[in-house]
């Protein structure tokens, strides 16, 4: 699954992070996901949870960003929303898209620490 290979990436990330910030816990994970990314949303978010687990992004809490996709014609210059499924065909002139400008986004944007982790938080507050 696809989307399952982008959390393991996303969550390996993370740590990586983490061990470099010396955090012991994460409280949420921003994505930033583009419109041709191919990622499914809910997919995305179970996967991520799934992934998550005995690691310090258990309990963690991803928010995806998505980033509509563009492109420019490589005529006219003209720039445009390629939309889903993706419309290559210049709306000014006969051209095509000859860029891509956006819409491939796939990156972590940024990660919240928290203090300690998910699972000591709930023992303290039940
Ligand atoms: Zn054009």
């Amino acid at each position: 699954m696809h989307e399952m290979s982008i959390a393991v990436a996303v969550v390996e990330q993370v740590e990586q992070a983490a061990r470099e910030h010396g955090a012991v816990a994460v409280e949420a994970v921003r994505l930033q996901v583009g419109e041709l990314a191919g990622v499914v949303p809910d997919a995305l978010d179970f996967c991520f949870s799934l992934a998550c687990a005995d690691t310090v992004l258990a309990g963690a809490e991803l928010t995806v960003e998505a980033v509509p996709a563009r492109a420019r014609c490589a005529a006219c210059a003209t720039e445009w929303a390629v939309g889903m499924p993706p419309d290559l065909c210049c709306p000014r002139c006969p051209g095509v898209a000859g860029e891509l400008l956006t819409g491939r986004e796939l990156q972590i944007l940024d990660v919240r620490w928290a203090e300690e982790p998910a699972l000591a938080r709930a023992d303290q507050e039940g």
